[in-house]
């Protein structure tokens, strides 16, 4: 099964690429199956179910609002925010959707979009069923779909194999684990950055990519600059302040006088993003919207702060983060829903220390060794989000994520790469862990501080 890097990294809208994204992708799927088959014309009601922590939790995460427009057939990379407001407003409105953009039918929300919160479907906690019923109310189709994380979605027929992002494509050097990625490159005498670009050139010429990847890196900053900039309370109920506007003006106002600025900068980065995600803005997975923040803060520290810093050097940070995510999808999973915390905030702290340390010219050993360190001091990082919003911890979380993810790399750096665990060694850890986790910590707010904190 081969992983592209950019579906690792992917464009999409908040608050969540597994809550949001997945389920639009998810609903948009459903609809261009209908119009394949030839059922479009004859579907004259959609019934959609969400189970398990689609359920729990897909309010605050704007579950709801992501399956209305993914029915009309917007897709997450290719929607405008802007449109957002007006599309559910007309929805809501006129009791009436137009599926695919193309045919109108009648759409009763409370009865056409049910929420089982106490059920979870067999394949994994972020279950879906569409159905297609006809004008006499015949089923036409039925689908289950499943939202595994950082927006990829599967059918039910599809879950354990490759899904349609991870077709099965020959790349030149095929990797599972850290120790073959590690042992191809040394075999043929590669870094890193230049193992992943050979392989993603089976999907497109190297100048495609290093230009896919800087338009990533693009997206990543226009979302910062956007969070520096707005204003006012997040949505929902816990009426949380934006806190980037501010420690950006305080940074600027303060100059470089303080030993610790890169710090406070690294923070003011994270914080825009997930400010940016919470307002349901446009971000770029990395590898979920839930951590988005970290490995942007994180490689604009390394423009920002580190000499020599380069265009060449950030896109090798993407390439080599990227490797080290589909790792993580491939081993264990980058789902808060199946993992916690530790498969978000954790993932993305792993990716950005290997990235970093890429950027900077480290060794091949010391790009796996940060990796390793990255996790190794996020096992057992639970989900508990309060209201079910992906505000408090996400948010500030991601700021400590992007300051650990720093550290993990000066540790590597300052090492010649050799260590006692192995970065395949957490990644099976954080599998367990997850696995072992109690259900009401991982996606569900059923537990933590989403039980022990009041929502207003
Ligand atoms: S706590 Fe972590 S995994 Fe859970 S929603 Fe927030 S960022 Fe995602």
């Amino acid at each position: 099964m081969s992983i592209s890097v950019l579906d690792i990294f992917k464009i999409g809208i908040g608050p969540s690429s597994s809550h949001t994204m997945g389920p639009m992708n998810a609903a948009r799927r459903f609809v261009l199956d209908l119009h394949e088959r030839e059922l479009l014309g004859r579907t004259a009601q959609v019934g959609v179910q969400l189970y398990g922590s689609l359920a729990l939790t897909g309010r605050g995460h704007c579950t709801d609002r992501a399956i209305l427009l993914g029915l009309e057939g917007h897709s997450p990379e290719g929607l405008d925010p802007a449109i957002v407001e007006p599309a559910l407003m007309r929805i809501r409105g006129s009791n009436r959707l137009r599926l695919g953009g193309q045919r109108e039918i009648a759409f009763d929300e409370p009865m056409d979009v049910l929420w089982h919160r106490d059920q979870i479907l067999p394949g994994h906690s972020n279950g879906m069923r569409f159905t297609a019923l006809a004008a006499d109310r015949s089923v036409l189709c039925r689908e289950e779909y499943y939202s595994t994380g950082g927006g990829f979605v599967a059918r039910a027929d599809e879950l354990g194999g490759p899904s349609a992002a991870a077709t099965q494509i020959i790349v030149p050097y095929p990797f599972d684990s850290a120790e073959q990625l590690l042992g191809a490159a040394r075999e043929h005498g590669l870094e890193l950055h230049e193992l992943v670009l050979a392989n993603e050139g089976v999907s497109r010429e190297a100048a495609a990519t290093r230009s896919a990847l800087l338009n990533i890196w693009a997206v990543m900053q226009a979302c910062i600059e956007r969070g520096f900039h707005a204003q006012g309370l997040l949505p929902g109920v816990l009426k949380v302040r934006r806190r980037a506007p501010k420690l950006y003006r305080q940074l600027l106002e303060a100059g470089s006088a303080s030993p610790m600025q890169a710090m406070d900068w690294v923070n003011a980065f994270a914080l825009a993003v997930n400010e940016e995600n919470a307002a349901g803005g446009r971000v770029v997975t990395a590898p979920t919207n839930g951590a988005a923040g970290i490995v942007p803060a994180v490689l604009s520290y390394y423009r920002r702060f580190e000499p020599g810093a380069s265009d060449d050097g950030a896109v090798r940070f993407l390439l080599v983060a990227g490797a080290i995510g589909i790792l993580y999808k491939k081993n264990a999973s980058i789902s808060g829903a199946e993992m916690g915390c530790q498969g978000e905030v954790g993932v993305a702290c792993s990716m950005a220390a290997g990235g970093l340390v890429a950027a900077l010219n480290g060794t091949n050993e010391q790009v796996e060794n940060a990796a390793e360190i990255g996790m190794e001091h996020n096992l057992g990082l639970t989900c508990d989000p309060i209201a079910g919003l992906v505000q408090i911890p996400c948010i500030e979380r991601n700021a400590m994520g992007a300051v650990k993810a720093i550290n993990a790399a000066r540790l590597a750096m300052r090492g010649d790469g050799t260590h006692k665990v192995t970065l395949d060694q957490v990644i099976a850890t954080m599998r367990q862990t997850g696995e072992d986790m109690s259900s009401i910590y991982k996606e569900t707010s059923q537990g933590g501080l989403a039980v022990n904190v009041p929502e207003c």
